[in-house]
């Protein structure tokens, strides 16, 4: 196993680096493959060892600098997959050091991160993002402001880096269940939808076998919560969504309206043990309210989007409540930038092709009211062959992880090792590396559209189409 130290463990390290799998240990001594300082202590400068990493602070204490504020920062090369990294931070340039494509500093042994994870992953701020595809009109959604999920993903390519330089194996805790490079997770919100909708839906899902996570709007007529009922009996996941299609600012009226919800499900022999917010949004209120009524997991994707699950920070302390982020593209979204059913498809195609190159799941959303079940079935098809689960499998099951990573276990768990170009999975650490079956490593698809973070008048129309969503409910 890979072994990393950090000189000073702090939440946002924590979250990275349980994310990313990587057993860590809170310690000064560097005989590690990978050491990371992020505070200063006299003499570090005249280290010698190789795999050192070195915080910008710590940088700044023996180095000359300056500090350019930087809104997105475009990378190049083997990391232009990873594009944009919406950092809304301080990128630090060392004048002695060298910049590389990455976005990675070199002074002698030493590779220097440009920002501080502080300042990026704990942020709790969202804005209208546009997301990639390949035309000029690009679909938008209200997400986190940060792009935290490719941080880590760069982060990780930058450890990866690291011990290939040292001629090192990168071995670390798997981010998929099974030892496969692929998972798929599909999540329905019910919003309004009629039985119609819901029942074509469902047929759709039974003929590709696929078991969802239904989140309901509780507001739903009876001859509805019948048939979620049936759902929930058939081993899809039913979850709640909402009672009103809102949520509050204050603690009080969030728990109300869920509690509502909740009750009313229950009444209807449901059992919801996740929850998503209307629109994605997250406060650190709902986030009290979701772990005051016991739920498991939840999803916002105002919080965090395209990356893997993680407790959040919040006052001070880390919530018991799980968050699943996901893609935050829904086909509705796609329809509302005009695009046509053929680039529905040919969008998800490329998406789902990036989430297997970073072996991550894919997790995606749908309303039955918006239909394109077309669209839906090309998904499906393309996803035959992967494993799936529901939101509440893959919660459980990050869970353990989590919990092997903190004992430093070896389980059920399978492990990432990567060697040069070549990766495999293996549950049994003992094995001889040459026994294992080596495959070539996918890259990702460069992300580079000019229009990506441009100002549109369209985002100002989408903002206050959202808002006005929100008062009519
Ligand atoms: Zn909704």
């Amino acid at each position: 196993m890979t072994k990393l130290h950090i000189n000073k463990l702090t939440p946002a390290w924590k979250i990275i680096l349980n994310q990313i799998g990587l057993p860590y240990t809170e310690t000064d001594s560097v005989e590690a493959e990978l050491v990371l300082m992020n505070t200063y202590s006299a003499g570090m400068e005249n280290l010698q060892q190789p795999g050192i990493i070195l915080t910008p602070k710590v940088a700044s204490q023996f180095l000359k600098y300056k500090i350019y504020p930087q809104k997105s920062i475009f990378l190049q090369g083997e990391f232009a997959d990873l594009n944009p990294l919406d950092l809304h931070t301080n990128f630090y340039l060392f004048k002695e050091a060298k910049l590389l494509k990455s976005g990675i500093q070199r002074y002698k042994n030493f590779w220097i991160l440009p920002f501080a994870i502080e300042d990026v992953i704990i942020k709790n701020k969202n804005q209208r993002k546009k997301f990639y595809a390949e035309r000029y009109e690009l679909p938008s959604e209200i997400v986190s402001k940060v792009s935290k999920g490719n941080i880590r993903r760069w982060l990780q390519r930058v450890f990866l880096k690291i011990l290939q330089e040292n001629h090192k194996i990168y071995v670390r805790y798997s981010h998929l269940p099974q030892p496969e490079q692929n998972l798929f997770i599909f999540r329905i919100d019910t919003d309004f939808a009629n039985l119609n909708e819901v029942e074509q839906l469902y047929e759709l899902l039974e003929k590709y076998e696929i078991k969802a996570s239904w989140y309901i709007e509780a507001t739903a007529e009876t001859k509805l919560m019948k048939f979620y009922r049936k759902l929930q009996e058939n081993n899809h996941e039913v979850g709640l969504h909402c009672f009103r299609h809102r949520v509050f600012k204050d603690y009080d009226r969030n728990l109300q309206n869920m509690l509502q919800g909740k009750t009313i499900l229950q009444k209807n022999g449901i059992f919801p043990r996740g929850f998503v917010a209307p629109f994605g949004e997250w406060n650190e209120n709902l986030d009290l309210a979701i772990q005051e009524l016991g739920f498991d997991y939840s999803s916002e994707f105002s919080l965090n989007y395209d990356d893997l699950p993680f407790y959040p920070y919040t006052g001070n302390k880390f919530s018991a409540n799980l968050q699943i982020p996901i893609h935050p593209i829904s086909i509705g979204r796609l329809r509302r930038s005009h695009f046509t059913e053929q680039e529905m498809i040919e969008y998800f195609r490329f998406v789902l092709k990036q989430k297997g190159a970073y072996q991550e799941p894919l997790i995606i959303y749908h309303h039955p009211g918006h239909k394109h079940w077309q669209v839906l079935e090309a998904i499906f098809q393309e996803v035959q062959a992967w494993p799936k689960q529901t939101m509440l499998e893959y919660a459980n099951w990050w869970r353990q992880r989590q919990e092997a990573e903190i004992l430093n276990e070896t389980t059920e768990i399978p492990f990432y090792m990567q060697k040069e170009d070549k990766y495999t999975y293996t549950k049994d650490l003992k094995v001889t590396t040459s026994k294992l079956n080596w495959q070539l490593v996918k890259s990702g698809k460069p992300v580079m559209n000019p229009n990506l973070r441009k100002w549109s008048w369209r985002d100002w129309l989408y903002n206050f189409e959202a808002w006005r969503g929100k008062v009519k409910k």
